[in-house]
């Protein structure tokens, strides 16, 4: 089973795939997370991609592709997963078919989260993370239950660096240029189903649920949550 989700900065693609991920029970990669780690650990890979993060441009493709091939030659691809952040241009996505053909395995749907550009900016300037274990909040539609710290693990919330609104903008920009066609591509090949990043945040389980039931994906019935 393998998922990507697609969408610009902002749509809520994070928390879907996440739950996503709970929901069948397979690893969730987040390239975001992984480049992040990366600068956060001061590796070499982490030193290249860190002004390419701060300015909002993409991390050349040959770094990220590295990275993604690293963090799947360490998982069993037959058993899935779903994958946030990548693929970005079309250059990574032909990157990623290649890599799933070797192994015999494809792409079984890729979730589009639409959402308007002006609830972008509100969103994510509103956003804070966890650094530890990933989750996400916002601070009105989903604060965590002690301030700012995380409900999962109870480290420290943070806000990203390169949630600033000039920052955001660029993004925005970089993801109709560069990662745009890489939806279009999808489409042509029949893979995408289109969802609202702007549902309650409380009916967006039963929603992914249906999706996936349809597309028969078998997400476990009872989910827990937090
Ligand atoms: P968002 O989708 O909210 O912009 P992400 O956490 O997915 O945030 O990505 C943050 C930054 O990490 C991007 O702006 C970019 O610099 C870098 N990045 C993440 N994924 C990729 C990728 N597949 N290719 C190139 N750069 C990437
Ligand atoms: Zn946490």
């Amino acid at each position: 089973m393998i998922i990507v989700v697609l969408g610009p900065p902002g749509s809520g693609k994070g928390t879907r795939a996440r739950l996503i991920g709970q929901m069948c029970q397979v690893p969730l990669i987040v390239m975001g997370d992984i480049l992040r780690d990366a600068v956060s650990e001061g590796s070499e890979e982490g030193k290249r991609a860190k002004g390419y993060m701060e300015r909002g441009e993409l991390v050349p493709d040959d770094l990220v592709i590295g990275l993604l091939e690293e963090k799947l030659r360490r998982l069993n691809l037959k058993r899935g997963f779903v994958l946030d952040g990548f693929p970005r241009n079309l250059k990574q996505a032909e990157a990623l078919d290649h890599i799933l053909r070797d192994e015999g395995a494809d792409i079984d749907l890729v979730l589009n989260v639409v959402v308007k550009d002006d609830v972008i900016v509100e969103r994510l300037s509103l956003r804070r993370s966890c650094p530890h274990c990933g989750a996400i909040y916002h601070l009105k539609d989903k604060p965590p239950l002690k301030d700012e710290i995380c409900d999962e693990c109870g480290s420290r919330l943070i806000q990203r660096s390169d949630d600033r609104e000039d920052v955001i903008r660029h993004r925005i920009m970089v993801y109709y240029k560069e990662t745009k066609p890489v939806l279009d591509r999808y489409i042509k090949m029949g893979k995408v189903v289109e969802i609202s990043g702007e549902l309650m945040i409380d009916k967006i389980p039963d929603e992914l649920k249906k999706i996936l039931h349809e597309r028969r994906l078998f997400p476990v019935d009872k989910l827990t949550i937090k």
